[in-house]
């Protein structure tokens, strides 16, 4: 149930090799102002209320937010409080109702700007912890150390994490608790409590759902059969992110796999944990990475260990999505997290799909668990938001017993009707579709105008005692 998305920094606008297929888009014919224009396609355009229903209007560190009236009596006080914002630096965020709108002590925008591009000014003493504590448990449980001491170190992380803290584990939401706080702010203020907005997936589906493969090395090759077979078997194709200079393979294999419907990626370069490491290095290795994305025929890209600088992604690499930017991470080499589920648009139209299950790898190597208990949670909780589920699992830690856990959370998502399973790079295609379309109403009548007009359907937004849903019809 609730929101969503996302923003950008400025970026060069042009210098796409003709041979692109990403199409011009309403981001870049923005010219230099790209930053507003992304920011508004992820919250007007996240929405995507009737034309003309919903005005945003931002001031000297403030928004106010309004919909046309409705029947109703305007409420004064705002239905569902905002979320803590300290992460991002902004400290006792108020909101208030008057004269129709919604408005908040806060730019929103740049607000949104620094989840998405985890700009945590403010944050450092919260996360600096965990993040000590994660890559220590890392490191310390890799080695044979006993298990007593990897128990004890495990229960001391889960003691910590149980603090209210920033990012929320397994999946974080503060911007889309931010983005639904307003909006249903702005309900309340205008009088109503059912909005139509665009349906956020293709044919009235209820969330998305993406399978994803990081090859990490010639083990990882190895076992690619075993476990597409087990997603042919249930009729579910993925996404296989291969590191070009790392590991030697066969190219028949990327050909092969997408011959049966699966994608392809490109994982990092060297996957050496350095691809960030300096300006100089990203720009030399991001060209050498976009003559693999075109050999390969690949629109995707996936950071390795998820270490990641959205706005370099963004402004380098000849993509169409992005899938490095993790929901939560508190376990890891970049702790922290853009803090939604849904997908986001960054500047050149760019879609990033954020990782929003925490990896096999975290789960079964690092914490040692032998149940899919936190991913049935994390499908529970992007389903009931309506976001996109992102399930990372490696080939190389494959054991037997592995597999049938994956075969297990397969089979949950497999009978689900409501379960868009799609490929990333056809959720980047349709969320850049839906950002480029619109609802136009008639009278009672709704018409859906643009790209996205024929696979899309009128949903809703609406307030409950809790907050606000929202729902595919
Ligand atoms: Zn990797």
């Amino acid at each position: 149930m609730r929101a969503l998305d996302h923003s950008g920094h400025s970026a060069e606008a042009a210098t796409l090799p003709s041979a692109s297929p990403r199409k011009a888009s309403p981001i870049r014919a923005e010219g230099s102002d790209l930053l507003p224009a992304a920011l508004a396609a992820n919250f007007e355009g996240f929405w995507k209320l009737p034309a003309g229903m919903l005005g945003v209007e931002r001031g000297e560190g403030m928004t106010a937010v309004r919909l046309a009236p409705g029947d109703g009596r305007p409420a004064d006080l705002a239905p569902v409080s905002l979320p803590s914002l300290a992460p991002v630096g902004i400290t006792a965020p108020d909101m208030a109702l008057a004269d129709g709108q919604a408005i908040v002590s806060f730019d929103l925008y740049e607000a949104m700007r620094r989840f998405y591009f985890e700009d945590f000014r403010g944050r450092t003493a919260v996360v600096s912890r965990a993040a000590s504590l994660g890559r220590r448990l890392y490191y310390l449980a890799r080695p044979a150390i006993p298990r007593r001491y990897q128990l004890a170190l495990r229960r001391r992380l889960a003691r910590t994490q149980a603090r209210p803290r920033f990012p929320a584990w397994p999946v974080d939401t503060t911007l889309d608790d931010l983005r639904s706080a307003v909006m249903s702010a702005a309900m309340a203020a205008a009088g109503r409590d059912r909005v139509p907005m665009l349906g956020l997936w293709p044919r009235r589906a209820r969330y998305g759902v993406v399978l994803r493969h990081d090859v990490e090395g010639s083990e990882g090759v190895r076992n690619v059969d075993a476990l597409r077979r087990i997603e042919e078997a249930a009729g579910l194709r993925s996404i296989w992110n291969f590191v070009p200079e790392r590991y030697p393979f066969d190219s028949s294999l990327l050909t092969d796999l997408q011959q049966a419907g699966h994608e392809i990626g490109v994982h990092g370069l060297h996957h050496d944990g350095k691809l960030f490491s300096s300006r100089q290095t990203f720009v030399q290795r991001a060209e050498r990475i976009n003559v693999y994305l075109s050999a390969w025929g690949a629109r995707g890209f996936a950071a390795p260990s998820a270490i990641r600088k959205l706005d370099w992604i963004a402004e380098r690499l000849d993509i169409e999505f992005d899938s490095s930017a993790p929901a939560a991470e508190v376990i890891g080499a970049q702790p922290g997290g853009c803090a939604t589920v849904f997908p986001f648009l960054l500047p050149r139209a760019i879609v990033e799909i954020p990782m929003t299950a925490q990896q096999d790898h975290t789960l079964f190597e690092i914490l040692g668990r032998r149940d899919i208990d936190v991913w049935l949670e994390t499908i529970r909780l992007v389903r009931e938001r309506g976001g996109v589920l992102v399930l990372t699992v490696h080939p190389d830690y494959m054991t037997s017993a592995r597999l049938d856990l994956y075969r297990a959370v397969l089979s949950r998502l497999t009978e689900d009707e409501e379960a868009w399973k799609a490929l990333p790079g056809d959720v980047s295609n349709w969320w850049r579709r839906r950002s480029e379309s619109e609802i136009l109403e008639h009278g009672d009548r709704f018409e859906i105008s643009g790209p996205a007009r024929d696979d899309a359907a009128v949903g809703s937004a609406a307030l409950y005692s809790g907050g606000l849903a929202v729902s595919p019809s």
